[in-house]
């Protein structure tokens, strides 16, 4: 006997996308019931999402704190930009939790259950829990996932971008508090990869330090704190300093085309679904953006799995140019970073990487772009993988072009 579904949606993971997707659907649906399931009940401050924007007033009032300057240290030494009319801010995850989950617990269209999630039935549209039992929807999005499950995009062009932040309190004023330090190129680099510092100034005296590498490997944790300790003494000068808080993370960035997997009742949403830029590793608004989309088309009546969640393909084909670029270290990538932020105006910048960039916007940053023969190289090598269908270590499941 078949069963009717007891949910109309189930969220498949409460991060951010998850949280993400209840949010728009609560703003842009009617009469419907959903479920939330996270392994994790989400009240740690587990991760600090930073982003630019323009448009604040579209995303949650939730900022920790934003900025209006950023600073690049690299070939020509410090360069100072304004980013006007960007601001760049920070999220805590604790406050965006904290913010989804209350006004999504108020409403009574919304379940939540903390459970680990252990099969899922695509075709079925049914989940099982560890604990509860079978859970079944209409429709499920899922945005669970381990680094394992990303195992198969290493045949794409891949870099982990791992990071480790320290939120530290120095003894006495150290910090710009007007100004992020956006890439730090000082960073002593052994081995393969781009490594920089990044630095998210809350005051004078507090800030949030990270080393972050660009890697086809990850690196053993003492790397971290090594290169870490290093930057603090030697380069911002910091001897006495106490640690609040202290984060870790691994964030794939890959041209791996995850968008071919919607099956069944399930639509994949957040990492798994590419959300993550490529190139860059930031997903905080690309998040709200494609998930606008996504339940848009669902007040409509449009079946998910046809949502465009896809970058269009001229930005992905950059990204993949990009990405190739720095896994081969075809071009250092401290040199292309000086270079882009040193010959465009920043809103330009942010502009094309928002995918918001016309086409002479793309011609601007192209022509900024330092050895030019390698980008064009790699374009056409990139290209040439894709129209044979052959990409390193394997063969690619789809096509960037419409059949
Ligand atoms: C420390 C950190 C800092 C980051 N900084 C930035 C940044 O500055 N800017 C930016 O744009 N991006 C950043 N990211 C990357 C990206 O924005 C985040 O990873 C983002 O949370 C991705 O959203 P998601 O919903 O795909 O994954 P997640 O938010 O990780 O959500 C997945 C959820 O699935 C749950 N889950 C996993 N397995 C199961 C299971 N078996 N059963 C039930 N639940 C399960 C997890 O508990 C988790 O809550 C950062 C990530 C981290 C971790």
């Amino acid at each position: 006997m078949t069963q009717f579904p007891e949910w109309d949606y189930i969220l498949a993971g409460g991060g951010l996308a998850g949280l993400v997707m209840a949010l728009k659907l609560q703003e842009k649906l009617g009469d419907f019931r959903a479920l939330i399931i996270d392994r994790d009940p989400k009240k740690e401050d587990d991760r600090t999402w930073s982003y630019w924007t323009q448009h604040a007033e579209q995303l949650p009032d939730i900022a920790h704190q934003s900025w209006g300057n950023i600073m690049v240290y690299g070939r020509e030494g410090e360069q100072h930009y304004s980013i006007n009319p960007y601001r760049y801010y920070t999220v805590r995850g604790v406050d965006f939790y904290r913010y989804a989950q209350s006004r999504l617990q108020a409403d009574e269209r919304f379940s939540f259950l903390t459970d680990r999630i252990v099969d899922l039935n695509e075709g079925e549209g049914i989940i099982r829990t560890a604990e509860k039992g079978e859970h079944r929807a209409k429709w499920i999005f899922k945005s669970y996932f381990t680094l394992d499950d990303l195992s198969q995009i290493k045949i794409y062009n891949t870099l982990y971008q791992q990071f480790k932040g320290l939120v530290i309190e120095t003894e006495r004023p150290v910090f710009r508090a007007d100004t992020v330090t956006l890439m730090d190129f000082r960073a002593k680099r052994p081995g393969e990869g781009i490594r920089f510092n990044y630095v998210l100034p809350f005051s004078e005296r507090k800030a949030m330090v990270e080393y972050t590498a660009f890697s086809p490997r990850l690196l053993p944790e003492m790397t971290y704190d090594v290169h870490l300790e290093w930057y603090l003494h030697e380069v911002l000068g910091i001897r006495e300093y106490q640690v609040h808080k202290s984060e870790f993370n691994v964030i794939p960035m890959t041209d791996y085309p995850f968008h071919s997997e919607a099956e069944g009742r399930v639509v994949e949403i957040g990492t798994i679904a590419g959300f993550v830029k490529g190139s860059t590793g930031y997903c905080f608004t690309r998040t709200f953006e494609k998930l606008d989309r996504l339940t848009e088309d669902l007040r409509r009546g449009k079946d998910p799995r046809q949502s465009t969640l896809a970058s269009p393909h001229h930005f992905r084909l950059m990204d993949s140019i990009l990405l190739d670029i720095m896994c081969r270290d075809r071009v250092p990538a401290d040199l292309i970073f000086t270079n882009l932020y040193s010959k465009i105006p920043t809103s330009l910048l942010f502009r094309f990487l928002d995918e918001k960039a016309n086409p002479l916007d793309i011609l601007r940053v192209m022509w900024a772009c330092p050895s030019k023969e390698k980008f064009v190289s790699s374009m056409m090598s990139q290209l040439f993988q894709l129209a044979t269908n052959r990409r390193p270590g394997g063969t690619r499941p789809f096509s960037f072009f419409p059949d």
